[in-house]
């Protein structure tokens, strides 16, 4: 099946998360000569740092997920909704699931990462993710279910203390309300080991606030279906166990294949593939080894602008710039109406903080009038 915009000269952008949707947004406005083809098989591009607020129901889904025909309708960006199943990196070409086969003039690849469960047996059985809209439901149901039967000695378990597993941690606890005593399972000796100390202090003293049960130097061996067992033997009965202890990254079957399918991408410090002049690869699914940059949606939004520099230097013969990223700092949601953030010399914490983060994140998102939409609905429910 031959696609329309199937040329030498289409940018193809692989994923529409925060690497792939702002770069094609920022090939568009920078190139409009360049047809721009984004492939997607979801069909709502999905802003995660505000997940947890969605889970609490203080963010609605229309804020938090807006539609990809919403988002690239008056951007003439062609969106193809589909997965990519293989890449032939010499050939220049592509197929998806749907039998298409897609030419590129160059190439985008931000696939992302999934669930790791690093051989663990039971996790992809037993345990659920929070990565998407579907977890989001399956954990609202988990928590409606435990606060109606309100049994004693309920359990939640969370496996891995960096910022997913403790920002769902305190939000959990806070919706949970008691229903369920929430236990925090990490196999280091301290949460959130790459964070800002104040951040990691204010999570402390939030989990500590809400009586979350912390296990460090804790490695899990086996998940079942009603209890997790350990490394020293112990065994910890749950209700529910969520997996937050890492991710690798999401690839199609590339040819040539490079080194170690579960590993990053190698890319060079001006975000091209190493060997390919025509293949950027960016955000999650890519690693610089001279300049390993967080696996985070700042480097990925910002990767998605340095990408459409990077297009406009090589169509006008010069070599494209290294990608220089600027640290704005970090922001953790700490429960309901709670956050810490440090950055730009800033430390805050508290209900100010988790005001100044949702706004920060609402008018973040891409298409300002809808960032400004919700930030407006936003303000008018205070
Ligand atoms: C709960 C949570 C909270 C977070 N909070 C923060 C935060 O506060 N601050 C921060 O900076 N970062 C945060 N992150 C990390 C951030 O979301 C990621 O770093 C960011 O999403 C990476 O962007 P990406 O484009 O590389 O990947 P993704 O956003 O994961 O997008 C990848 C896209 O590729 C698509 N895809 C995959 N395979 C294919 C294929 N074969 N063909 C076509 N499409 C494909 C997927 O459907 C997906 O839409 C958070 C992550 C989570 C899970």
């Amino acid at each position: 099946m031959r696609t329309p915009l199937s040329s030498p000269e289409t940018v193809v952008v692989v994923g529409g998360g925060f690497a792939g949707l702002f770069s094609a947004l920022a090939v568009s406005e920078r190139l409009p000569e360049r047809p721009v083809l984004l492939i997607e098989p979801r069909d709502r591009f999905l802003f995660q740092p505000l997940l947890y607020e969605l889970l609490s129901g203080e963010l609605q889904s229309w804020e938090v997920a807006p539609n990809y025909r919403q988002l690239l309708s008056s951007r003439g960006i062609c969106w193809l909704q589909d997965r990519v199943s293989a890449i032939d990196l010499d050939s220049q070409k592509l197929t998806t699931v749907a039998s298409h086969r897609i030419e590129w003039g160059d190439l985008v690849l931000a696939t992302g990462t999934e669930l790791n469960d690093f051989g663990v047996p039971g996790v992809r059985a037993h345990a659920c993710g929070f990565r998407d809209l579907n977890d989001v439901t399956r954990l609202r149901v988990l928590v409606e279910d435990m606060k109606k039967r309100r049994t004693r000695d309920a359990a939640l378990a969370i496996v891995g203390a960096g910022p997913t597993g403790v920002e769902l941690a305190c939000k959990l606890a806070d919706m949970l309300d008691g229903a369920a005593r929430i236990h925090l399972i990490e196999m280091g000796d301290e949460i959130l080991p790459n964070s800002a100390s104040f951040n990691r202090e204010r999570a402390a003293a939030a989990l500590e606030r809400r009586e979350v049960c912390l296990h460090l130097n804790t490695a899990v061996t086996k998940v079942h279906t009603d209890r997790v067992r350990f490394k020293d033997g112990t065994v910890l009965p749950h209700s529910g166990l969520i997996w937050s202890a890492g991710s690798s990254p999401t690839l199609p079957d590339l040819h040539p294949s490079p080194a170690g399918t579960r590993a990053p991408l190698k890319i060079s410090k001006d975000l091209r593939l190493l060997g390919h002049q025509h293949v950027f690869a960016l955000g999650d699914c890519a690693r610089c080894s001279v300049e390993p940059w967080p696996a985070t949606a700042q480097v990925a939004m910002q990767q998605g602008d340095a990408i459409a520099k990077a297009l406009q230097a090589i169509s006008s013969n010069q070599e494209p710039e290294h990608f220089q990223f600027q640290d704005r700092g970090e922001m953790l949601s700490l429960g309901i109406g709670d956050a810490t953030l440090t950055g730009l010399g800033i430390t805050l914490a508290g209900p100010l903080a988790f005001k100044i983060r949702r706004a920060a994140y609402l008018t973040r998102m891409p298409g300002l009038s809808l960032g400004l939409r919700s930030a407006g609905a936003w303000l008018m429910s205070r």
